[in-house]
């Protein structure tokens, strides 16, 4: 049997499974638990930057992704009601050459399970809901609702904005509403007519207080998808999601753009989420345990960087456990915090914000990022 330490990654999002993946690639005695029996293709579309299509280089699925996706040339903003251009920012070739790697837009369903099959199948176990940890000092036990139990020197609390680990390391708090959902549709792309302009392949139509993001999820552009940010004082926190529709996207763009039109005339199903977010986390590791993505730094979606972040962690994380080795998890977890808080933070801020490429300005110091090259900072002494 493998004397390596046991690490348990718990939930296989796109931040636990790319954790996973390069821990198996790295012969780490990795297996990640997911609540899920499965996975679907959910209705959604994302953006994966050039700073996470390097880890996807490393996990071996760039290529395939770049066949896949999108590669938009441009991020474009425009006034929400004339079309005007307010910021125009260079992607395609230029990302590739300045930032290292492609800017993407895919279908997150698509995504998703290209990172899954870089997963080796013993690594994974579905139908696994933690629904408690403890930390022994010398070992974790874990607990599932389906009352089997597991028990790991290392826990990755890669589970998402209602983090079960998060709650164990810090106590429960529920995530703040930010007061905004995003409704989220894909379907084919509509015909261009007379009065629209042609569909950019990355754009956002901003308002003083809503927007409306749309991109292709696929290199055929024959699909389209739109998310949008748009203030809404009340929601329940028990709902993730609920049911919208295009009466209800008519109402909310009603005087918008004829090409923002168009797309709420087209659109077939419709959902719509509440935003959540958290304020940074005092500690993101205590013992055994450690957090990454949504589980440590959940955000508005408005940089599209939320799962770009998760991957950098994933990456980050298991660099600092090669670097110093996984039997001392406390320096690789001190060293990990070091390096992925302040820059964590600052994307978190900036999301919340919702000032990102509304006006021109250079992103290179979010999308040039290279995870596996950047210098370490050593961690603060206590
Ligand atoms: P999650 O994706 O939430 O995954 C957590 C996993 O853990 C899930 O599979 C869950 O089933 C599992 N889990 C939870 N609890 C347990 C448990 N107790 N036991 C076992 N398993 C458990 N980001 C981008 O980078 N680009 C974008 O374009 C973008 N667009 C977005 C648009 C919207 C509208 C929203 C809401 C978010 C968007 N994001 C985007 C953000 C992104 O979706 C999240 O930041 C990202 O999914 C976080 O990944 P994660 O792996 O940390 O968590």
């Amino acid at each position: 049997m493998s004397k390596s330490p046991r690490i348990a990654v718990i939930g296989a999002g796109l931040g636990g499974a790319t954790a996973a993946a390069l821990m198996a690639q790295n012969n780490m005695n990795v297996r990640v638990y997911e609540q899920a029996p499965s996975f679907s293709r959910l209705g959604a579309g994302i953006h994966v930057g050039p700073n996470a299509m390097k880890v996807m280089r490393r996990i071996g699925i760039e290529d395939v992704m770049n066949q896949q996706g999108s590669h938009p040339d441009f991020w474009y903003s425009r006034h929400w009601e004339t079309g005007d251009i307010l910021a125009k920012i260079p992607l395609g070739n230029f990302a590739v050459k300045e930032y290292g790697a492609s800017y993407l837009t895919v279908h997150r369903g698509d995504f998703h399970e290209l990172l899954m099959r870089a997963l080796p199948p013993s690594a994974v176990a579905f139908g696994k809901e933690l629904v408690k940890l403890e930390d022994r000092g010398d070992v974790v036990d874990l607990n599932f609702s389906d009352g089997t139990t597991e028990q790991a020197d290392i826990v990755v609390g890669a589970d998402g904005v209602n983090s079960r680990v998060r709650e164990k390391l810090l106590g429960p708090e529920p995530p703040k509403y930010a007061g905004y959902l995003a409704h989220r549709a894909v379907f084919p792309t509509p015909q261009v007519k007379a009065g629209m302009l042609g569909f950019d392949a990355c754009v956002k139509w901003w308002s003083e207080d809503q927007h409306m993001m749309t991109y292709f999820v696929s290199g055929k552009q024959d699909e389209i998808y739109y998310v949008t940010g748009v203030p809404a004082v009340e929601w329940d926190l028990n709902d993730r999601w609920l049911a919208s529709s295009r009466e209800e996207m008519r109402e909310v763009f009603r005087g918008w753009h004829p090409t923002v039109q168009a797309l709420v005339e087209n659109t077939r199903e419709v959902t719509k989420w509440s935003l959540l977010e958290r304020d940074p986390l005092p500690l993101w590791s205590e013992g055994r345990m450690v957090l990454l993505g949504d589980a440590c730094h959940p955000m508005k979606p408005h940089m599209a960087q939320g799962a770009c972040m998760a991957i950098e962690d994933a990456a980050m994380l298991v660099r600092c456990l090669q670097e110093v080795g996984a039997e001392d998890h406390t320096l690789a977890f001190d060293l990990y915090e070091a390096n992925r808080a302040t820059r964590a933070s600052r994307v978190q801020k900036v999301s919340h914000d919702n000032t990102w490429l509304r006006t021109q300005e250079d992103p290179a110091w979010c999308l040039g990022y290279d995870v596996f090259n950047v210098p370490l900072v050593e961690p603060a002494l206590q």
